[in-house]
């Protein structure tokens, strides 16, 4: 096992770089210390490894579990909720998520839920074909082993004042990325953790996802306009390193998913195309199923958001849908 990174930053915001699958490799999670003990934004994905990494962790910094009194979520994936439940079980310490968050954990990891065949049935009607989404399943199975146990969690509301070490930090929910997402701002140092909202260098996946927000690109454009109006001077984000620029970036992003609807537009202009068609001919065809899941969803997201700004509409064939460009 690779021990993890520690980088101790300024704010007193130790960053620990937690293992999980390319190609992202790394999630951030950050120790914030205060008068009555941490708080750890983001514990990572369960696995006996990052158990391990979390020990090694406390014992270099010195930290006994005890003095974790709370765990803070942005939102729902693997990659950042998955510990949350493990050090619970430890140490009995609130687990703090929004209550859409939890709807939506509730949704991909509750026992019995029906997240893989509402999957496997959204994009077989949008050209799929069957040998790919037959395999959906059993990967979207392979997360559950990072998610387990899940925490008893209390809510975070939107706008509300959390503590986190010593400090208040106020609470801003947007989606598109995950429904739910919460992103923390602490006005006096004006820092951000961003979570996934926004990143550096990578753009953030928007997912298409049945039973969630059915326009996630809207939400998404939504919600980097309202985190671009805060002045931040450092960010702190889920992936990558902290970085400063955070309005630009959040601009930049503005940009790229116009230039995406664009070029979705453009695929479906000629002759209609299924969400697959058009994933196929703008993401290269190496991809793995993990890659080409959010591929598909990613551009059912801008097909969809098209569609709901009057560029492009929809006819169904035989079950299958296709879009054209108006
Ligand atoms: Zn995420
Ligand atoms: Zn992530």
């Amino acid at each position: 096992m690779k021990l993890p990174e520690i980088t101790r930053g300024e704010h007193e915001i130790i960053q620990v770089k937690i293992a999980m699958s390319y190609p992202l490799r790394w999630v951030n999670s950050y120790l914030i210390g205060g008068s009555s003990g941490w708080s750890i934004v983001d514990p990572g994905p369960r696995s006996a490894d990052n158990e391990q990494a979390w020990q090694h962790v406390l014992d270099t910094l010195g930290i006994p579990l005890p003095t974790i009194r709370s765990i803070v979520l942005t939102h729902h994936h693997p990659d950042h909720y998955g510990l949350s439940g493990w050090f619970q079980q430890q140490c009995g310490m609130p687990v703090w998520i929004s209550e859409r968050a939890l709807a939506e954990a509730n949704r991909s990891w509750s026992r019995g839920n029906t997240a893989a065949s509402d999957l496997v049935h959204l994009f077989a009607s949008h050209g799929m074909p069957e040998e790919i989404t037959s395999r959906l399943p059993a990967h979207l199975d392979s997360f559950v082993p990072q998610v387990v146990p899940q925490p008893e969690v209390t809510f975070i509301q939107p706008g509300q004042m959390l503590e986190i070490g010593d400090r208040l930090w106020e609470t801003i929910e947007t989606s598109g990325h995950a429904a739910g997402h919460i992103s923390f701002y602490q006005p006096e140092q004006r820092l951000m953790l961003c979570g996934d909202a926004v990143l550096p260098q990578i753009s953030p996946n928007i997912s298409l996802v049945p039973g969630s927000d059915p326009s996630p690109l809207e939400s998404y454009l939504t919600g980097l306009r309202q985190l671009g109006q805060y002045e931040v001077d450092l960010a702190y984000p889920g992936h990558r390193r902290p970085f400063t620029h955070f309005r630009d970036r959040t601009e930049k992003l503005l940009l790229h998913h116009e230039e995406r609807l664009q070029a979705m537009e453009d695929r479906i202009r000629d002759q209609p195309r299924t969400g697959y068609e058009v994933c196929s001919g703008l993401f290269n065809n190496e991809l793995t199923l993990h890659q080409l899941r959010f591929a598909m969803s990613e551009t059912l997201a801008h097909l969809v958001e098209l569609e709901r700004l009057g560029r492009a509409v929809r006819q169904e064939q035989g079950g299958i849908i296709s879009f054209s460009a108006k």
